[in-house]
């Protein structure tokens, strides 16, 4: 039924695209997927607390409200997949503005590609959205760093419990997830020891979930540099 239903919220979609011109993600100004006013909201590098990681703190593009809200929501809750290609863009600005780029670059020579890791959302919000929506974001930094000489890729390294995902059953895994980081655990199949870890997420609010994560992969001897995300809330900088 899930599939079915995904099908005809995709066909109902489609079928209004064809019929209304699409508006501005942010703004409702017709004919851009995001017009260059809300693109600007975005260009900024809003630093966040995130203890523990490399480069000494996390980093967001803009505040999350009006626009940028707007926006993340459209794509995030309401399917709105055109926008993956620009949120894409911006991070990996973000990536190249906040000084990640040239700070990989600055590693030691290492076999080991960097790994840019989207934080995981619950099995039951992946299904209800049909994707992991943050990877296409990782893959974009990835593709970036990428083309400025930095050996990366995306890989979605870190799971979520949260609602009876399958690293669940993974024991030993599972039990050091929940003494750290409550409903986060590394994929066992991939082996975070030695690796440079970039997170990459779509909203900060608590951080809670941010620090789950980062606490998670640092136990499993990653090294994580930083963690890039689209928005953050305002009163978040402080906390
Ligand atoms: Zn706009």
């Amino acid at each position: 039924m899930t599939g079915l239903g995904e099908a005809v919220r995709r066909s109902a979609a489609a079928a209004r695209d064809l019929m209304l011109p699409r508006g501005c993600a942010g703004c409702d100004r017709p004919d851009q997927v995001l017009c260059d006013d809300c693109r600007a909201v975005f260009q900024g590098c809003e630093p966040r607390v995130l203890t523990g990681c490399a480069m000494g703190g996390a980093m967001a593009c803009a505040p999350y409200r009006g626009e940028t809200r707007h926006a993340i929501l459209g794509w995030k809750d309401h399917g709105d997949e055109e926008l993956d290609g620009v949120f894409g863009e911006l991070l990996a600005d973000l990536a190249q503005r906040g000084g990640l780029i040239a700070w990989c670059r600055g590693l030691p020579a290492s076999d080991l590609p960097v790994w840019v890791v989207p934080l995981p959302s619950s099995s039951r919000s992946m299904r209800r959205r049909g994707r992991h929506h943050t990877m296409p974001l990782a893959k974009a930094v990835a593709a970036r760093m990428r083309a400025q000489g930095v050996d990366a890729v995306a890989v979605a390294a870190l799971l979520s419990t949260a609602t009876g995902g399958r690293s669940v059953e993974q024991g030993n895994a599972a039990d050091r997830g929940r003494r750290i980081g409550g409903h986060i655990v590394c994929d066992d199949s991939y082996g975070m020891r030695g690796r440079v870890v970039v997170l990459v997420d779509d909203i900060i609010t608590t951080g809670a979930t941010m620090r789950q994560c980062a606490a998670v992969a640092g136990d499993a001897g990653a090294c994580v540099a930083t963690l890039l995300a689209l928005a953050q809330t305002p009163s978040a900088a402080t906390r």
